[in-house]
């Protein structure tokens, strides 16, 4: 589950991701982090599910963070989309596929937000989120 985080001034300054990773044991990965002493943003993915990713999020929010729950960091405008399939070997992380209508469809746990697909369609049928 990808995650974008809301850093306040009191937040910025505690170590919140290193004593998530330290009590739970969960892997985080920091896919985008704008951060300054006061204040700041990041975007992380929490591989895990169900209970264990509920907790996670609830001590995030017990820390002071915002959190938002991203279902994908991209998103395809299909009244723009040709299903062309220019965006589908571009992706370095293989999340773009046709689905069984030959839509596309990108895969929320493969993506990290690269951006690599919205330069390669010729629609500009995709944008970040
Ligand atoms: S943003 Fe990057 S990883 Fe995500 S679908 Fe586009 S090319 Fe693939
Ligand atoms: S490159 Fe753009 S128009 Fe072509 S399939 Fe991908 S999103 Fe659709």
């Amino acid at each position: 589950m990808k995650v974008k985080l809301r850093y306040s001034h009191e937040a910025a300054s505690k170590p919140v991701l290193a004593e998530i990773i330290l009590k739970t044991g969960l892997l985080i990965n920091i896919i985008e982090a704008k951060l300054t002493p006061k204040e700041g943003e990041m975007v992380i993915d929490i591989a895990t599910q169900g209970q264990a990713l509920k907790r996670a999020l609830e001590y995030l929010r017990a820390a002071g963070l915002e959190v938002t729950e991203l279902r994908s960091l991209v998103e395809v405008d299909r009244e723009r989309c040709i299903s062309c399939g220019a965006c589908i070997s571009p992706c370095p992380s293989r999340a773009i596929r046709f689905d069984e209508s030959l839509d596309i469809e990108i895969d929320e746990r493969r993506c990290i937000g690269c951006g690599i697909c919205i330069s390669a369609c010729p629609r500009k049928a995709i944008q970040l989120i």
